[in-house]
């Protein structure tokens, strides 16, 4: 709750209980507006972000004592909406609660198919993780930011995470070499023998990881998909081939630092001519239908499978979102707040 300046202090956050009837709750509800169900909640770095006011986001602050907002799968309990009727289930921002009323419903998309119906076996909490902002990210990163081509090398860093573990996969289908690291053996275990990497590592017991790196990329490293900064890129720089790529997509060991780590690796961007851009995934929007139909067809085919982490419980949600910071996440986490 509130602004909170340096992740190692978060240990807690507190809940607020408000006792609001939902049908006072329509009361509030103005023309255009749909009062939702929230399902499944999505604990996302970028959150750490918005508990900060600092200039140079991409997006404002998240106001202290409101509720926090994040992406959600849901379903409308009441409609003053055309385009979204009752039993409807939809996926945007929500609010971490139980229920909410959504006044911008212009962010909101439909999921066509239900799979409550039987017809559908994608999970609902997929639509904000595979096929929701991790899912297009890992696509958008991967295929217009990195310039693939097939028998690149390519490194993934937090790589069995949300986006991690998607752009690992993705980098397989394109024929890729893919190696990946993970803070703990476990992780290790499942990018090898679940989602496909050629190699992995433990980042975290490696004493040197420009060593590590040599090893696992002998000829250099054509593609680094960067998202924890810090340590990590300043060792991948060392290591990149001749024309390689970096797609900057996050820097997570760096969320919550007073003053970020130094980088001290940068010149070698000259002698190999490394291209290293930054990007949003909301830049690419225009590439979501296709993401939607080429991920799941991935998915509904078995070429790729996404692992989750399930926290059961709104009040389980400031812990599940604090886990990120260190770990504790194995794969995509997500918060159950109720089933139907
Ligand atoms: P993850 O599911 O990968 O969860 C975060 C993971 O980061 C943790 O599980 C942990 O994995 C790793 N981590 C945490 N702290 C550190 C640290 N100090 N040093 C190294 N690794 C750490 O998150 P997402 O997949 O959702 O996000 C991955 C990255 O993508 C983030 O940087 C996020 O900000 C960014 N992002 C960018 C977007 C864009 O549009 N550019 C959109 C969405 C996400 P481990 O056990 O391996 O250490």
């Amino acid at each position: 709750k509130g602004y909170i300046d340096r992740a190692p202090q978060i240990t807690d956050m507190e809940l607020k209980i408000t006792n609001i009837s939902t049908s006072e709750l329509v009361e509030t509800m103005e023309d255009g507006a749909v009062m939702v169900k929230n399902l499944y909640l999505s604990c996302d770095p970028y959150m750490r972000g918005r508990m900060r006011d600092f200039h140079a986001s991409y997006i404002p602050p998240f106001r202290p004592d409101s509720v926090m907002e994040g992406f959600g799968v849901s379903r409308v309990l009441h409609s003053k909406n055309e385009v979204f009727k009752c039993g409807d289930v939809v996926t945007g921002m929500t609010g971490w609660e139980e229920y909410s009323v959504i006044h911008n419903t212009a962010q909101l998309r439909k999921i066509e198919q239900d799979p409550d119906s039987g017809n559908d076996p994608i999970p609902l909490s997929y639509y904000v993780g595979l096929l929701g902002m991790p899912g297009f990210t890992a696509y958008a990163g991967f295929y217009e930011v990195c310039s693939p081509k097939t028998g690149d090398s390519v490194y993934v860093s937090a790589a069995s995470g949300a986006v991690g573990q998607l752009v690992g996969q993705l980098a397989k289908l394109h024929g890729c070499y893919v190696v990946g690291s993970a803070g703990t053996s476990h992780k290790v275990d499942l990018l090898k023998n679940k989602l496909g990497y050629d190699d992995a590592f433990n980042y975290k017991t490696e004493p040197d990881l420009n060593a590590a790196l040599r090893r696992y990329f002998p000829g250099g490293i054509d593609i680094y998909f960067e998202n924890v900064g810090g340590p990590m890129l300043d060792a991948v720089l060392l290591n990149m081939a001749i024309h390689g790529r970096i797609a900057v997509c996050g820097m997570v060991s760096q969320h919550g630092m007073s003053s970020w780590q130094g980088i001290h690796n940068l010149q070698t961007l000259i002698a190999k001519r490394v291209r290293m851009q930054g990007f949003l995934q909301s830049d690419y929007l225009h590439l979501f239908p296709r993401f939607l139909e080429d991920v799941a067809a991935y998915y509904m085919q078995g070429k790729i499978v996404y692992i989750e982490n399930m926290n059961e419980g709104l009040e389980s949600a400031p812990a599940a979102f604090v886990a990120l910071f260190s770990g504790g996440n194995v794969g995509k986490q997500i918060v159950c707040v109720a089933t139907e």
